[in-house]
């Protein structure tokens, strides 16, 4: 692990030729059908989320099943990606498709309720603790929403998040710290988007920043996750939760916690876990067992502020009650009809501790490996979802990613993963475990990552 810079990133990415060359031989069907799809879809795929796969073209799915997925090409996989989260209760989950099935035969939206959301409605407040919630689409638009109401509620604009945060498609939220300024992420366009008057960002952990921040006053609502998720993990240091709410409720700040990715800590989030106080409490992906949904809750406070901005209304005369959140199929019968089922049959108490019990599984696992050959490595675990990072200690936040991060080995990693009939997310390397996922599939995981670090080492990087 000596070599000099430049011979190791030219050795990684010969590597990495190696395992695409690899990948292109197995999976023709797949490679073909990019190629394709290249001709109608402006990145390929339906979304452009798909292009990102390390392999250097996705896998075409035939059939997916628990927590394995067999391509068009004959492969099969066990999935610890899972759809970055959506899949978190598993392919094709029977209650989930029993609950779906029963309502598309019955009628999927016509802008009315089902009385299935009485009962999701009781369970969302019985599970996270806030009185009042609204479904939206996604994840992005209950963040969308929660900042709305924050905003109509404060009168003020600024949204502030931590730097390495992701949001969804909020564009407050794409921006990040470099060289101690505010700029954009990833190079993303600002899209006419004024971040000096809408954004703040600071570091995560870092309190004495963020009271600095919302000082002025001028930040309606602060957006986070309780633990950084989408730029590897980052742990919330001891009392940075305290000092958040704290700073937040002195300076008339909302506090949204956005737990779409921290689902997996168990039945109640890391809110219910760890006794958190938000006054918006955001999910999405895996809450409706695939079925697209977000869902936010507002504390009694929150429900009484914009109630007195728009209260509740009996129609008499025209009077425009437009609030401009989530979209026309928020809240559907379908999407309701598989929450329920989600919530009644899915991420059920028992269900958490098996999951949590093989991702511990296979934490000790990769520990293990890791320890055993000396290498500067580590792995984090919340719950059901465990992340291996090249470096030798967890990031504070996301200056220590920037510094630290190995973009190449994780590309050689993930790469190597689904050659050897394993998937992760495209974007980081976290390993997400389901309700189906069986200890020989955690096994499996251990087998291909002693290879994988059995291939680092002999290749001197
Ligand atoms: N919040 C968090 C923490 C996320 O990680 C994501 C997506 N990765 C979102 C929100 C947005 O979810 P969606 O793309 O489903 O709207």
């Amino acid at each position: 692990m000596n070599a000099p810079a430049g011979t190791v990133s030219q050795t990684i990415d010969k590597l990495i030729d190696a395992e695409q060359a690899r990948f292109a031989e197995t999976h023709p069907r797949s490679a073909r059908a990019w190629a394709q799809g290249r001709r109608h879809f402006l990145y390929g795929g339906p979304s452009h989320w798909m292009r990102r796969w390390a392999g250097g073209f996705p896998v075409y799915v035939e059939e997916a099943r628990g927590c394995h997925v067999r391509d068009i090409d004959g492969n099969d996989y066990v999935d610890f990606c899972l759809g970055d989260t959506g899949g978190m209760c598993g392919h094709a989950s029977e209650a989930v498709t029993r609950a779906a099935i029963r309502q598309l035969e019955r009628g999927t939206t016509h802008m009315m309720p089902t009385e299935d959301g009485l009962w999701v409605g009781e369970e969302l407040t019985r599970r996270f603790g806030l009185p009042y919630w609204t479904l939206t689409t996604s994840a992005t638009d209950a963040n969308r929403g929660a900042i709305r109401i924050a905003r109509m509620i404060t009168g003020r604009d600024k949204v502030l998040v931590f730097s390495g945060c992701y949001h969804g498609g909020v564009e407050e939220a794409h921006v990040e710290l470099r060289d101690g300024r505010m700029q954009m992420r990833n190079m993303i366009h600002p899209n006419g988007v004024d971040h000096a008057r809408v954004s703040k960002v600071v570091e995560f952990n870092d309190a004495a920043a963020l009271e600095a921040a919302l000082a002025p006053r001028d930040v309606a609502c602060v957006l986070m996750e309780p633990l950084m998720t989408n730029f590897g993990m980052i742990p919330a240091a001891d009392g940075f939760h305290e000092a958040v709410r704290e700073a937040a409720r002195r300076t008339g700040t909302v506090l949204i916690i956005d737990e779409t990715h921290t689902l997996s800590c168990g039945p109640g989030g890391y809110t219910r876990l760890h006794g958190l106080e938000p006054d918006v409490f955001v999910a999405g992906k895996a809450i409706a067992g695939g079925i697209p949904a977000g869902i936010f809750g507002v504390s009694e406070e929150i429900a009484t502020r914009l109630w007195d901005k728009i209260p509740h209304l009996n129609p008499r005369r025209r009077q425009s009650a437009h609030f401009g959140i989530g979209g026309t199929l928020a809240g559907n019968a379908l999407t309701v009809a598989t929450m329920r089922a989600v919530l009644a049959d899915v991420l059920t108490p028992a269900n958490y501790e098996k999951m949590i019990g093989r991702a511990d599984r296979l934490l000790a696992g990769a520990r293990d490996i890791i320890a055993s050959r000396g290498l500067p490595w580590h792995v984090t675990q919340i719950g059901a979802r465990v992340e291996i990072m090249f470096s030798p200690t967890p990031p504070r936040n996301g200056a220590d990613v920037i510094a630290t991060r190995r973009g190449d080995l994780e590309t050689l990693l993930r790469t190597f993963y689904m050659n050897e009939g394993i998937l992760v997310t495209p974007f980081h390397t976290m390993l997400l475990m389901c309700p189906a996922t069986e200890d020989a599939d955690v096994d499996k995981h251990g087998a291909v990552f002693e290879r994988f670090t059995d291939m680092v080492l002999k290749s001197g990087v």
